[in-house]
C-alpha cells in the first residue's frame, strides 16, 4: 500500500492507494504559505491517511510542482512556492515516518495517472495537459515519463502560440501557449464576448442555459487549444491526448471545435489528426494514479 500526496500551492491532498488499484477516502488539508506551515500540514495528511489505511504504508509518494531535484527529493527554486526553496521532502518523510519517499513533478504524474488509471489506461504512448491556472504537460512514451534532455520534460505550455495576448507568462515572456489557453485566458475570452466572471466555473451557469455568447467563448478557446495540439502532435507524433485540470471539465463544450481545427490544420497531414483526445474523468485523482502507479514500478524494477 503507498501513501500519496499531491502537494500544490494552495492544498495538499492525498489518499491511500493499494496494488490493486483500491483507494481511500481523499484527505485535504490547506497549505499554509511558509515552510513550517507546510510540515505541519504535511505531517496531519500522512497521519489521517494512514488512520484510513487498512495495511501499513511501504512509501510515500509526492507528487508537487518544481523545479525539484528528483532524486534528492529538495525543493529546487518552486516558482509559486518560493517559501519552499530547499525544503529537503525526503529527509522529512524519512525522519517523521521512517518511509522512502517517490517525488515526481505533478504534471508528469497526472499524465502517469491517466494511463494507468484515468482516460487514457491501457495506452503506451500519451501526452497529457492540464489545464487549469496554468498549462502543466506530461509525455509518456512506453509508459514511462520522457524528459528528452530536460530534468522536469519539456515544458510544452511555454510554446509560443502566437502574438496579441499582452499578459506575461510565469517564465516571463508573452505569447506563450499558458497565457493563451489558462484560466486566465477563458475568463478573458468570455469578458471579450461580454460575459464577465470571476472564476471559469461561474461560466456553468450561461452554459447550461445555451447562452450563445458563452457557447461562442467555449468554441473560441477550441479553436486556439486546436492549434496548439496541432503543433504538438507535429513534434512528438504521438495521438493520444489527454485533457485533465480543472477546465477540462467543459470539454464538451469546446471539443467539437478543437476537433475540427485539428482536422483543418493536420488535412495534407492525416496519419498525424489525434486518434483519441480524452478528458480526464477525475482530474482531482489523476497525479495521486500517476505517484502510485510509479511506486508499483519501481518495487517491480527491483523483484
Ligand atoms: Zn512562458
Amino acid at each position: 500500500m503507498y501513501i500519496c500526496i499531491d502537494l500544490g500551492g494552495t492544498n495538499l491532498r492525498g489518499t491511500w492507494i493499494n496494488k490493486s488499484g483500491k483507494s481511500g477516502k481523499v484527505s485535504i488539508v490547506a497549505r499554509p504559505k511558509s515552510l513550517e506551515g507546510t510540515k505541519e500540514a504535511l505531517f496531519v495528511i500522512i497521519q489521517e491517511i494512514k488512520k484510513d489505511s487498512p495495511e501499513s504504508a511501504q512509501k510515500i509518494g509526492v507528487a508537487s510542482a518544481g523545479p525539484m531535484d528528483l532524486v534528492g527529493g529538495i525543493y529546487l527554486n518552486p516558482t509559486n512556492m518560493p517559501e519552499l526553496k530547499g525544503f529537503n521532502l525526503k529527509n522529512f518523510i524519512s525522519e517523521k515516518f521512517g518511509l522512502d519517499l517517490v517525488v515526481e513533478n505533478d504534471a508528469q504524474a497526472a499524465a502517469l495517472g491517466e494511463i494507468f488509471k484515468g482516460c487514457l489506461s491501457g495506452e503506451k504512448d500519451a501526452i497529457v495537459f492540464t489545464l487549469g491556472t496554468g498549462l502543466g504537460s506530461g509525455v509518456i512514451i512506453n509508459e514511462d515519463i520522457w524528459r528528452g534532455r530536460l530534468a522536469a520534460g519539456p515544458e510544452l505550455g511555454h510554446l509560443y502560440l502566437g502574438p496579441g495576448r499582452r499578459i506575461r507568462c510565469g517564465c516571463g515572456q508573452t505569447g506563450c501557449a499558458e497565457t493563451w489557453l489558462n484560466a486566465e485566458a477563458l475568463k478573458d475570452l468570455a469578458a471579450r464576448n461580454g460575459i464577465q466572471v470571476e472564476n471559469p466555473r461561474e461560466l456553468d451557469y450561461y452554459l447550461t442555459k445555451k447562452d450563445a455568447q458563452a457557447l461562442k467563448t467555449l468554441s473560441q478557446y477550441g479553436r486556439r487549444l486546436g492549434l496548439y495540439l496541432s503543433q504538438v502532435v507535429s513534434i512528438f507524433g504521438i495521438t493520444k491526448i489527454g485533457l485533465g485540470g480543472g477546465l477540462s471539465r467543459l470539454g464538451p463544450y469546446f471539443a467539437d471545435s478543437v476537433h475540427n481545427t485539428l482536422i483543418h490544420r493536420l488535412a495534407p497531414r492525416k496519419w498525424l489528426i489525434p486518434e483519441k483526445i480524452c478528458f480526464s474523468s477525475d482530474p482531482e485523482m489523476s497525479a495521486l494514479w500517476g505517484m502510485c502507479f510509479l511506486m508499483l514500478r519501481r518495487s517491480d524494477a527491483r523483484d
